[in-house]
């Protein structure tokens, strides 16, 4: 019985999670042929020795041909050049979808560059990842049991949308649909915010004097904590640009909380301290396994 969900995909993009995504669906046996594309040609030829695709493309034009799924898996700056370069080619018998860490700046790169968006792009986003870059790093097992958010367009065609799905879920993910708006609101607090934290935290400990022994002294919390302090810079900047206003409130709201707390130990307020300790944790250990 033939099992393929995708007969030919280009990934455009073969780094963490393209490549991530690749290895999942030539694990699953669920895919013909796997084109990469990308611009360095080093990375490529990186990716087709670790087997994760099967040739490429340098001509973005060529990676496409033929194809009938298409994954933009480029940082979000890049997402429109890559749609204006493929907008010529782009059929109605392509599937077109994106992993990009924000959705409304990708809707607005795709209208851009297509003018009318297409009714077979379907956006989407793996909650999944890891704060290496490159294909070195990916694996087929990131997107098991993690969650993939798709927020479709009111145009959306349903076959291409049901196409994205079935890929998605061959990887081991659960398919969440939202709208572009609140998938936005939602990750700036769960996952932008987090890293805004990471990040300044230890720009902060590193502008210090005495940074060699804050970092010295570091244990195992600061560790867990600032794990994704070393994500790639390059990717953190484009999201913050692409999803600023939902981060930028979302960074109001912790501020004032942080005020709040700094006061309450100026004041030694216990009640307040051992309050708002009480109900994080709480809330934290409703919510996470670890
Ligand atoms: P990555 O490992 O750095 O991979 C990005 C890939 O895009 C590289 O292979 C790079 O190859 C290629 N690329 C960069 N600019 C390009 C351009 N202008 N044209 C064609 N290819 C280009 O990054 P990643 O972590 O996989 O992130 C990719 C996307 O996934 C981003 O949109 C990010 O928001 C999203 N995402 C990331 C995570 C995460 O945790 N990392 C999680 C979910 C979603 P060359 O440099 O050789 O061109």
């Amino acid at each position: 019985m033939n099992k393929k969900i995708i007969n030919k995909l280009c990934i455009i993009g073969v780094g963490l999670i393209g490549g991530s995504l690749a290895r999942a669906l030539k694990k699953a046996g669920v895919v013909g042929e796997v084109v990469g594309s990308g611009r360095d040609v080093s990375h490529l030829e990186k990716a087709k020795a670790l087997g994760v695709i099967d040739h490429f493309e340098t001509d973005i034009l060529l990676a496409v041909k033929d194809c009938d799924m298409v994954v933009v898996a480029v940082p979000l700056g890049a997402m429109q050049s890559v749609f204006e370069k493929i907008a010529p080619v782009i059929t109605n018998d392509m599937i077109l979808t994106d992993v990009g860490s924000a959705k409304g700046s990708v809707v607005k790169a795709a209208q851009a560059a297509f003018n009318v968006i297409p009714e077979t792009l379907v956006p989407a986003h793996p909650i999944a990842g890891t704060e290496k870059s490159g294909v070195e790093a990916s694996f087929a097992e990131l997107y098991e049991n993690r969650r993939l958010i798709i927020t479709p367009l009111e145009t959306t065609s349903k076959n291409a949308i049901s196409k994205v799905r079935a890929m998605w879920q061959a990887c081991g993910a659960d398919i969440i649909e939202t709208t572009i708006e609140h998938h936005d609101e939602v990750l700036a607090a769960t996952s932008h915010l987090p890293h805004m934290l990471a990040f300044s935290l230890v720009d902060t400990l590193a502008k210090m004097d005495a940074k060699n022994e804050i970092f010295y002294f570091a244990a195992g919390g600061f560790r867990d904590f600032t794990r994704i302090a070393s994500s790639d810079p390059d990717m953190w900047r484009d999201i913050c640009l692409a999803n600023g206003d939902a981060l930028v409130e979302m960074i109001k709201k912790f501020s004032d909380d942080l005020q709040l707390l700094s006061n309450a130990i100026e004041q030694n307020d216990s009640a307040y301290l051992e309050e708002t300790f009480t109900r994080a944790k709480k809330a934290r250990d409703e919510f996470c396994e670890d």
